[in-house]
């Protein structure tokens, strides 16, 4: 039996180019790492008599092959809230999407990512369950510094912290007297803290004489306004002037009045970076409907205008990456049957459709060299973000065995069925988009395939 596995194509995006190109790619399936790479050149299942067996020639034809996607930012939930989410469930439908790894957000799971010994427990929850391979970011919340450096011995890919309430009472938000001793402990480290920039500073608004219909979308919108953002990106600007060394992140932004304040940030050379979600570029306010939570996520989708000026700060990289903030909950909580938005979970189910979404948003707005974009955002940003970047998001020698078949031209409607994450709720049923994802292989093991299905078994390992 061949050791190896080889990817050809018309269409394979390597590193440095700006299109794609014929290439062949060899995986060594006893070690899951890419061996060699042969830029412009097409092979035939002939020029390998060693290679035996059908599935070890893998011949694209014209799809594209990319290498598997990181999403940097998704909420697993389990152990504890696992009737949210799931190791199985959730990296299924990342593997479904073309994601070969996922980084775990260290809340909304019971216990919190807070200690190494909750740490432990996350994995053993995870253990033989995870579709792709997965990384667990650590939380700050007030108190636990101690635990910290630990954290980072025990291989954390960094920390989360909020500037507002999380929606979970075991993770507390930090204020800035919580974040000087957990900077002082992470300075000097090669980790990065990153940050839900949320702050609200403005004294409590009067009661409304007639109070606003909790159910309309713009009632959510007003009570979480783009100063919200600004006021906590001004925060953690200046608590970054204190700690130059130590890298920064704001999750998910949504306001693009912050960019500017960004823009100023990144040009005085402070290692700040900034990451949006699928979300905040695909959909605008004046789309969602009265009634619909599933639309709900903090912070929220704000206008067209909005929309806009966020693909510029992306196009000119003052945003870096793209990711999910994959954060679901049960059908109970996300109020779908009253139509609360107010009352809702925020949260919005995302995982399988990143790509999908993106090159469908990317197209009608015609952006230049798409793919080299997309590859860019959705692995190599988000893979050095998460410390994989010698690891994960390249065709290169050395590089994990990650590789994507895609279909840039075939359409599909979203519809629940076609959803493999655990609660079917997501604003994107009934869309249709462009570019659909054909197989997934981790490590040179196919794991998804759009029409057979997933593999027998799960491979994923923690990263
Ligand atoms: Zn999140």
């Amino acid at each position: 039996m061949s050791s190896k596995r080889i990817f050809t194509g018309n269409n394979v995006y390597l590193p440095g180019s700006d299109n794609v190109i014929p290439a062949t790619v060899t995986v060594d399936k006893s070690t899951g790492k890419i061996v060699l790479v042969e830029p412009n050149v097409r092979r035939k299942r002939q020029d390998f008599t060693d290679v035996t067996a059908d599935e070890d020639f893998i011949d694209a034809g014209d799809k594209v092959i990319i290498p598997g996607l990181v999403d940097a930012h998704v909420h697993l939930n389990e152990p504890g809230r696992t009737d949210w989410e799931g190791f199985w469930t959730g990296t299924r439908a990342a593997a479904s999407g073309g994601i070969t790894t996922v980084i775990d957000m260290p809340l909304n799971s019971i216990p919190p990512t807070t200690t190494v010994a909750n740490l432990e427990e996350k994995r053993q929850a995870a253990k033989g369950q995870c579709w792709t391979d997965v990384g667990f970011w650590g939380g700050v919340i007030p108190g636990n510094q101690v635990h910290l450096r630990p954290l980072i011995d025990a291989g954390v890919k960094g920390f989360k912290c909020f500037l507002i309430e999380s929606g979970v009472e075991e993770f507390p938000c930090v204020a800035e007297q919580d974040l000087v001793p957990a900077m002082e402990t992470l300075k000097g480290t090669p980790t990065v803290l990153c940050f839900h920039a949320e702050l609200d500073t403005s004294p409590a608004a009067p009661e409304a004489t007639t109070p606003a219909n909790p159910t309309h979308y713009q009632t959510f919108l007003t009570s979480r306004p783009p100063e919200l953002e600004i006021a906590a990106i001004k925060l953690i600007t200046s608590l970054h002037a204190r700690y130059p060394s130590l890298r920064l992140h704001i999750v998910h932004l949504s306001a693009s009045s912050a960019l500017p304040l960004i823009e100023a940030a990144k040009s005085s050379g402070l290692p700040l970076t900034i990451e949006t979600c699928f979300h905040y570029l695909s959909l605008s306010a004046s789309q969602i409907p009265h009634g619909h939570p599933e639309f709900k996520c903090c912070p929220p989708i704000r206008s067209s205008t909005n929309q806009d000026a966020l693909w510029e700060g992306l196009e000119k990289g003052l945003i870096d990456f793209v990711v999910s903030d994959h954060s679901p909950c049960v059908v109970e909580l996300k109020k779908v049957e009253d139509g609360d938005i107010m009352n809702a979970w925020g949260g919005i189910s995302t995982l399988g459709l990143g790509l999908s979404l993106l090159w469908t948003e990317g197209k009608k707005r015609d952006v230049k060299n798409l793919l080299k974009k997309a590859v860019q955002w959705l692995a190599v940003g988000t893979a050095k973000h998460a410390g994989l970047e010698n690891v994960k998001g390249k065709l290169e020698v050395g590089f994990d065995g990650d590789l994507v078949i895609w279909d840039p031209e075939v359409e599909f409607t979203v519809t629940k069925e076609s959803l493999n994450f655990k609660n079917k709720l997501t604003p994107y049923e009934g869309l249709t988009l462009k570019g659909k994802v054909q197989q997934t292989y981790l490590r040179g093991n196919l794991v998804y395939d759009a029409v057979e299905g997933f593999a027998e078994k799960p491979v994923g390992n923690f990263v």
